[in-house]
């Protein structure tokens, strides 16, 4: 089973069958397990066997089937599921860390996990660093002995800027701290994390991996020794537990996953070719373009440029909307991953609540939008893009 190619593992991993012999996965929804007797109950409370169970908020065998199946993929000892992709942040940001410890950080993050970062660690005594993650000098400064532990997220959201994964991780652990890197807009298909140098790997498995925004769910990825060691306790005893139902939802999701991402990543890298220059626009950034300033990294690291590209529309805010409302087959909402298109302004919705000096520092511009490049035809997609900037 090792040896079976990414896709296959995505399609077979981790399936467990119950007595029917089933095709397709079951559904354990199930919080309890019925034992055989009394010394059964309490011989497993002592040591449970591989796939015992006990409680759902432990484990569930949907949920096992899930995390076996993402950890054969990514190429992880271990996974385990959470309830949404900042159940997995916070998770496994919190069950390591303690009053005292350092942590740096990119500062382009995702607006929750800047929270958990500044608001919630800071609160608990954990001195947290935050640089701009392209500077390797910055991490240089920043990471430094005694710090604990770093964390960023491989591309940044919305500007697509890439941090180089194998060279923060080599300073990283040259001072003994451990890496996590949130790879949601690298994807399970393009990442390499692991290999690269990162110690956990994070996913909201909301975007990507269930592809189809029918719910939240999220993993984290890593050694045995910190999944089962040290966050499966402090999860299971803090209640982020995934839901069998949609660890199902996100297991159907993983048998698709490889052929959706990469025919998203290539319409994406078509309509970037295609809008480069265009006279409505003043930058087209994506990192499959050679003029993208980190593409050598995105090919070293990613071998593509990914399922999301960032536009910045000529005349600001007022632009940008026009453009939005013009739009026909592309909607307006804030998820990604979607097989659906999906467009953002992020200045007004995902990054609304940023001053503006810091919405500046980030790039944010007001006529910056975000496209996450879904399943329909490229030529469609295309269209209604030109269509919609000639609005503009
Ligand atoms: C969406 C997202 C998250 C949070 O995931 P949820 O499933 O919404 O909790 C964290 N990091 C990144 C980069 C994301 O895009």
């Amino acid at each position: 089973m090792e040896k079976w190619h990414r896709q296959t593992q995505a399609v077979h991993g981790g399936t467990r069958r119950s007595q029917y012999g089933e095709m397709s996965e079951a559904i354990f929804l199930t919080q309890g397990f019925v034992y055989e007797s009394a010394e059964a109950a309490e011989a497993r409370f002592v040591q449970a066997g591989e796939d015992e169970y006990i409680y759902a908020r432990y484990g569930n065998p949907t949920v096992a089937m899930f995390e076996e199946r993402i950890a054969r993929l990514e190429g992880a000892e271990d996974a385990f599921a959470t309830a949404s992709g900042m159940a997995a942040v916070s998770g496994a940001l919190m069950s390591g860390l303690q009053a005292g410890d350092r942590v740096a950080a990119a500062r382009a993050l995702f607006g929750s996990c800047l929270y958990v970062l500044e608001e919630v660690l800071g609160r608990f005594g954990v001195e947290v660093t935050l640089v701009d993650g392209g500077d390797l000098a910055a991490w240089e400064q920043a990471i430094r002995e005694g710090t604990k532990l770093v964390f960023f997220e491989s591309v940044s959201n919305p500007t697509l800027e890439l941090i180089d994964i194998a060279a923060v991780s080599e300073m990283a652990h040259k001072v003994g701290a451990q890496v996590m890197v949130d790879n949601v807009f690298a994807t399970p298909v393009f990442s390499r994390a692991l290999e690269q140098g990162a110690d956990v790997v994070i996913y909201s498995a909301t975007k990507h991996i269930d592809g189809h925004g029918r719910c939240l769910g999220g993993v984290v990825l890593g050694a045995r020794d910190f999944i089962r060691g040290t966050l499966e306790p402090y999860m299971k005893h803090t209640g982020g537990a995934l839901s069998p139902f949609n660890a199902w939802v996100l297991l159907k999701g993983l048998e698709t996953l490889d052929l959706r991402v990469r025919a998203q990543a290539a319409s994406a890298q078509a309509l970037a070719e295609m809008l480069e220059g265009h006279a409505a626009l003043s930058q087209v950034i994506y990192p499959g373009l050679a003029a993208h300033p980190d593409h050598a990294l995105a090919m070293r690291q990613m071998g593509a440029g990914g399922t999301v590209l960032t536009l910045e529309v000529k005349g600001g805010q007022e632009g940008a909307f026009r453009f939005l409302n013009a739009l026909k087959v592309i909607k307006i909402s804030n998820n990604l991953g979607d097989a659906k298109s999906i467009i953002t302004h992020p200045a007004t919705t995902t990054h609304q609540r940023l001053p503006e000096e810091q919405k500046a520092q980030l790039g944010i511009t007001p006529g910056l939008v975000r496209l996450s490049v879904g399943l329909e035809h490229v030529e469609d997609l295309g269209r209604d893009i030109l269509g919609a900037l000639q609005a503009v």
